[in-house]
């Protein structure tokens, strides 16, 4: 029995959304996508000794699309962006719980710095492209989150048709492996980018509608739970019900 578990809600898959996760934040850093090493620690040691399941990306999508009512809680541990600091710090920490993830690395930055949004992202480094076809033989999936970064509700359909199909294409060249998942930078989709997704050959999309996934939800937006800077413990467990 799951102590945390409402006894009234269905079971359900919390997938949730990290950024960075590092030990102390640039001043300039975003908060809302960073989560502090111990933070991050004591979430993993918590759903370690809980009853929550924690799965692939591929195991959650495989539940999702049966259609069949979720068994059990589960939770599914997505990094965007493919921050360099998740090769030498997040990972180690998933490894020695044995807890696969999911990254979704901006493709046209591997080995860079970020130069997207405003001045509060570039600090950050991306995982390089050495570093990223390491993990793909891991227990990490990749995943793709557009060339640029662009949000893609702002940019003419070609040039969004280009941003996800080439973020697609490039990682499959370097991973040797078919890039199945999307997430839309920024959270932002409509209809249109639905299709865009579609016609890629992504077979699941990742929003940031902040709810759990049940089994009834469209593949191309499953919702995922940010976790920040100011989620301490308790507030993360709160997250999760
Ligand atoms: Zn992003």
């Amino acid at each position: 029995v799951n102590e945390n578990h409402n006894p009234s809600a269905p079971h359900s898959i919390n997938l949730l959304l990290y950024h960075q996760v590092g030990d102390t934040p640039h001043a300039n850093t975003n908060l809302d996508c960073f989560c502090r090493t111990e933070d991050f620690c004591s979430q993993m040691e918590f759903l370690s000794n809980s009853s929550y399941k924690v799965i692939s990306l591929s195991k959650a999508t495989e539940l999702i699309s049966s259609q069949k009512p979720i068994d059990a809680d589960y939770v599914v541990l997505t990094f965007d962006d493919g921050c360099e600091r998740f090769y030498d710090i997040t990972f180690p920490v998933l490894e020695s719980f044995g807890f696969p993830s999911a990254i979704y690395p901006v493709a046209n930055y591997l080995g860079k710095r970020a130069t997207w949004g405003n001045v509060r992202t570039r600090e950050l480094r991306i995982l390089s492209k050495n570093q990223l076809v390491e993990l793909a033989g891991l227990q990490v999936e990749i995943g793709a989150h557009t060339m640029d970064h662009v949000k893609l509700t702002t940019v003419s359909e070609d040039d969004a048709i280009a941003q996800v199909l080439e973020s697609k294409n490039i990682l499959e060249q370097l991973t040797g492996r078919e890039i199945r998942s999307f997430a839309y930078p920024h959270g932002a989709y409509t209809e249109e980018t639905i299709d865009i997704v579609k016609e890629a050959g992504f077979s699941n999309a990742l929003t940031c509608v902040s709810r759990a996934a049940g089994a009834a939800e469209s593949m191309y937006e499953i919702p995922r739970k940010y976790i920040t800077y100011y989620d301490d413990l308790n507030a993360f467990k709160q997250k999760l019900l």
